[in-house]
């Protein structure tokens, strides 16, 4: 008898042996298809993802092609503006601002921009006085440094920088301080004049009361050169304005075509 139960122990022993083998293996079988779903879930993520980046990639492509076209567009209109004021210029057209009895302005010199190497020995001469006059500019507060000169009748060039002060009134701006040392030594007729100061982006012009200040001392109008001064740190560059450089010429009235003229 306990030759038998001993039989059937073994027997139950390789039973639950053989089970726990099948269930082993069907373990495996689960997990190696649990792998594959892993995997394939995966590879899904992965081609959403880059679909996704791909999108990304594509709107920011054309995002920069919009702001592109947009600039074109800018220039394009800037340049037919300058066709139309051309054209009207050969047709006599002097560019009046108005054509009111009630607001006499004078005639008004051209404005246009021309490369450095093409503005006349004049211009040139009082752009590179004022970038000179620029180095001295005392600017501890803004930075921003400007210079200017201007050629008296005589045909002196007197030049000037801007001050600043802490209590900001008491600065001064670049061209007040040139026409402000020919004044005092008693010019009081000027025929040009030149202002240069450092902006990436834009030409720097005569602030209001530069403006105003500018036509108490003129009979008619006169050129006013503007320039871009180089970066900080190519200022001492010899020369420092390339004869490629893009050149404003502007004019006084042009400036300020509505300044204060009489009290009277
Ligand atoms: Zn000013």
């Amino acid at each position: 008898m306990a030759e038998k139960q001993k039989l059937l122990h073994r027997y139950m022993k390789n039973l639950s042996d053989m089970e726990d083998e099948l269930k082993k293996k069907e373990l495996e079988k689960k997990m190696k298809e649990l792998e594959l779903l892993q995997c394939e879930l995966a590879r899904r993520q992965e081609r959403s993802g880059t679909k996704c980046a791909g999108g990304k990639i594509k709107e920011l492509r054309q995002k920069k092609l919009q702001k592109v076209l947009a600039a074109y567009m800018m220039t394009l209109e800037g340049l037919l503006c300058e066709v139309a004021r051309r054209e009207a210029r050969l047709n006599g057209d002097r560019g009046r601002v108005s054509e009111s009895e009630n607001l006499p302005h004078p005639e008004m010199l051209e404005e246009y921009t021309v490369v450095f190497c093409a503005v006349g020995e004049d211009g040139r001469e009082l752009l590179e006085a004022a970038l000179s006059a620029r180095r001295c500019a005392y600017a501890p507060y803004s930075k921003f440094k400007v210079g200017a000169a201007f050629r008296a009748k005589c045909g002196r060039i007197y030049s000037g920088c801007n001050i600043e002060n802490v209590a900001f009134t008491g600065g001064n701006c670049a061209e007040r301080c040139a026409l402000a040392k020919g004044i005092s030594e008693g010019e009081r007729k000027y025929t040009a004049g030149a202002v240069v100061a450092y902006h990436p982006d834009q030409f720097t012009t005569p602030c209001g009361v530069c403006r105003q200040f500018i036509l108490e001392f003129l009979h008619r109008d006169i050129p006013i050169y503007i320039a871009k001064a180089p970066p900080p740190e190519q200022e001492h560059c010899i020369p420092a304005i390339q004869d490629t450089d893009e050149v404003l010429v502007t004019s006084a009235y042009r400036l300020l075509p509505y300044s204060l003229r009489s009290f009277e």
